[in-house]
């Protein structure tokens, strides 16, 4: 982040506008709004500050600014348009550690001001770092029709009530779920759809009724969380991320997805070592079940999709016999992101009329595959955990009847800014590959679909390294 975010309190403080004209007016209400006493310095005022003057709401210093304006000031704003005023308003605010912004003019400001949607008391600041306020613009236009206009009154509901269910449960967590549950619950309905004294009646119901004490077994939430890149994560995922008050992640799971759990969960890393499965995950069973009979809310947290190489069969079977409630959100698998990403198609009516995934992940040295089954005419093979035994993979493929010309691609970090897509065939892929000083993830695709990438790949990777180019046959 370039600038951090904070709601400033100006209440009754004083705050400095320099500029008199129609900017400087709206730097003013924006102020005013949130309390603070506004003095204006400028030699002429427009209409609007005019009558603001006259109404007593501002105080109007007339004449240039000097640097005395500023004496007992938290804030300035410069709203000029004479450039040499607007910088000398900057120095001598930063001189003294006053938070200054000149408008339109982020390499002067020590704060920018974000486009807001406001729901007071809820506020929403929506900024650019000063790269585009149209962009920042726009976004808060979406923002609006997504919020409903009645969010401040709900935000009054729960200070209303905060006191009395702060008496009544005990424990933060117990309080958090309980408002969870209102917030989403009909007392929110009713009050968004104007019946707010029934609103009101509803909360004070369920105040009285919800038994906060008693113990209540939490749940577990078995998420595929994609093959990396946020966006690829599905609504329920999302939502489930941020109530979680655990969360238990492997480690394919991106930071950029991690970053979208709520901020003070905790996080505990139960990614696997190559060879450690079967202790590890028998460890990872035990946590699940004991942090959810504790009460938890816990978010397993999977690379790609639960039910594809992710084991969360058997976690659920754990959960079943433990009587712990679950809930399982599918991902996109890795087979699906890398393929969309690396403009491979995994089936076209062409090349390909089935595909298969399998696991390449070797035990020993030797891969365990029925081969025969893998080498048919028009199939897509997808190799998961392929990198180790690609050299193998590729040469079984062959001894077992594949053309050694037959396209195969390797996608590293499928779906993320720095994904890489290798191409070559059985013959030429594991030499490309092992020159590539290539990273897991990554994953092997092999098939007459391959072909198509070289037309189709429409995803641009964003390299630091221009010498890491894809390779084509
Ligand atoms: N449940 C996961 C797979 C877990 S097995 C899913 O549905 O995707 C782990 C393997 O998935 C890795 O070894 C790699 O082969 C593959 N994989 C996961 N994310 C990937 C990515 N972003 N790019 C390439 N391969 C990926």
């Amino acid at each position: 982040m370039n600038f951090l975010p904070v709601f400033l309190n100006v209440k009754d403080r004083p705050c400095l506008v320099v500029g008199g004209g129609e900017v400087a007016a709206r730097k003013v209400s924006l102020l005013r709004r949130a309390g603070a006493c506004v003095t204006v310095t400028a030699p002429a005022l427009c209409e609007t500050l005019t009558t603001l003057t006259q109404a007593g709401h501002l105080t109007h210093r007339p004449g240039t600014f000097t640097d005395t304006d500023l004496d007992g000031c938290v804030l300035a704003v410069a709203a000029t348009d004479d450039a040499t005023v607007n910088r000398q308003v900057s120095a001598a605010a930063r001189k003294r550690g006053i938070l200054v912004n000149v408008v339109d003019h982020p390499e002067l400001c020590s704060f920018i001001v974000p486009s807001i949607i406001d729901r007071s008391p809820v506020v929403v600041a929506v900024s650019s770092g000063g790269a585009s306020p149209v962009l920042a613009r726009l976004l808060r236009a979406r923002l609006e029709t997504l919020i409903p206009a009645a969010y401040g009154r709900l935000a009054a509901l729960v200070e209303n009530f905060r006191a009395q269910v702060k008496a009544r449960f005990p424990t933060s967590q117990q309080r958090r779920r309980f408002w969870e549950k209102v917030l989403q619950g009909p007392a929110a309905e009713m009050l968004f759809a104007g019946q707010e004294q029934a609103a009101y009646r509803a909360l004070e119901r369920t105040v009285a009724q919800t038994h906060g004490a008693e113990h209540q077994t939490g749940e577990v939430y078995i998420v595929g969380g994609g093959p990396g890149n946020p966006d690829l994560l599905t609504f329920r995922a999302l939502r489930l991320m941020q109530q979680a008050d655990v969360v238990l992640y492997d480690r394919l799971v991106s930071k950029q997805v991690l970053d979208l759990t709520r901020r003070d969960a905790q996080q505990i890393y139960v990614g696997k070592r190559r060879d450690y499965h079967s202790v590890r995950q028998d460890e990872i069973h035990r946590l699940m079940v004991r942090l959810a009979k504790d009460g938890k809310r816990v978010l397993r947290l999977k690379g790609g999709d639960p039910f594809i190489f992710g084991r969360g069969g058997e976690e659920i079977d754990t959960l079943t016999e433990e009587n712990v409630p679950f809930q399982i959100v599918p991902g996109v698998t890795a087979a699906s992101g890398c393929a969309a990403y690396a403009g491979i198609p995994l089936t076209h009516r062409d090349y390909s009329q089935s595909c298969v995934f399998v696991t390449g992940h070797l035990q020993d040295g030797s891969v365990n595959l029925n081969w025969d089954a893998l080498v048919q005419p028009q199939q897509t093979i997808v190799f998961y955990m392929g990198l180790k035994g690609l050299e193998v993979l590729c040469r079984q493929l062959v001894a077992h009847g594949m053309s050694p010309d037959m396209p195969a691609a390797l996608v590293e970090h499928g779906t993320m800014p720095q994904q890489r897509v290798f191409v070559g065939n059985l013959k030429t892929l594991p030499g490309i590959v092992s020159e590539a000083q290539v990273h897991a993830p990554t994953l092997v695709i092999v098939g007459d679909v391959v072909r198509l990438h070289k037309k189709l790949a429409w995803f641009e990777p964003q390299r630091d390294d221009d010498a890491a180019q894809s390779s084509d046959p």
